[in-house]
């Protein structure tokens, strides 16, 4: 069974003193192919250094995460174009906005995104949107930018059926982790009507651990728990979930 995490922050501080044996244990539960979207210019030597240690497992994003977009984020931004005419990268990601955080910095990050976009146009690769209480505004700017050219991932979707429905019109797919493990977690009650066709896999390690693991660490091998979950939500074993969203993140990332 080979199982794809489309979005783990493996580089994260979190795992700096045990990140070989979270590794091994990783490779060993079948999660073999380990996406790792950005955060800002201060984690790409790390993430090089990953890709360096897994080049086998591991794919690189490039991109500013919108909690990061910050008054010196045209510098940011300078760093991802530099980056991505050196060097292979599978997205442009994590992108979008954020408005939980901090909503002053809207008009930046609205900017940032747009900017973003027009590279992965530029450099034919997936987006992978990071959305936190800004469906509206993300959907604005992906009404104005979508088409053929445009197309990816909706981290993490934590939003309605019908949103669900918007977020694939304009070739999205949407990203289930650990919070569709949750009691109180919403999107397990709709998901059997969304097509899996248009649904990956993901941990956002080190963040929302799935059940049983919630409030700890998360790392990409509970994404087990993930499959699990989806395997009785859409009635099909785990070998098929973990099959299907596989071939779905190999259409988005063409690798
Ligand atoms: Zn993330």
């Amino acid at each position: 069974m080979i199982i794809t995490d489309t979005h783990t922050h493996l580089y994260s501080e979190s795992f700096d003193d045990d990140r070989k044996e979270m590794m091994q244990r990783t490779i060993d539960s079948g999660v073999t192919r380990l996406f790792v979207p950005a955060i800002d210019a201060s984690y790409t030597n790390a993430m090089l250094e990953l890709e360096q240690n897994y080049p086998e497992y591991v794919f690189l994003m490039m991109g500013l995460h919108p909690t990061h977009v910050k008054e010196n984020y045209l510098d940011e931004l300078n760093h991802v174009k530099e980056q991505l005419a050196s060097h292979k990268f599978y997205a442009v990601g994590e992108i979008g906005i954020d408005l939980y955080w901090d909503k002053s910095t809207l008009k930046i990050q609205q900017d940032a995104f747009r900017q973003q976009i027009h590279l992965a146009k530029q450099y034919k690769l997936p987006i992978v949107i990071h959305c936190r209480e800004a469906f509206n505004e993300v959907f604005e700017i992906l009404e104005e930018e979508k088409g053929d050219d445009l197309f990816g991932i909706f981290h993490c979707f934590t939003g309605s059926l019908e949103q669900a429905h918007q977020a694939i019109s304009y070739n999205m797919k949407l990203g289930i982790g650990g919070v569709a493990t949750f009691k109180n977690g919403k999107i397990d009650q709709f998901l059997n009507q969304i097509d899996i066709k248009h649904i990956v896999l993901e941990t956002d390690a080190p963040y929302l651990a799935p059940k049983p693991y919630r409030g700890k660490r998360n790392e990409s091998s509970y994404i087990l728990k993930v499959v699990e979950k989806l395997s009785d939500i859409y009635h099909k074993s785990e070998e098929i979930i973990a099959e299907i969203t596989t071939q779905n993140s190999k259409d988005v990332f063409g690798v």
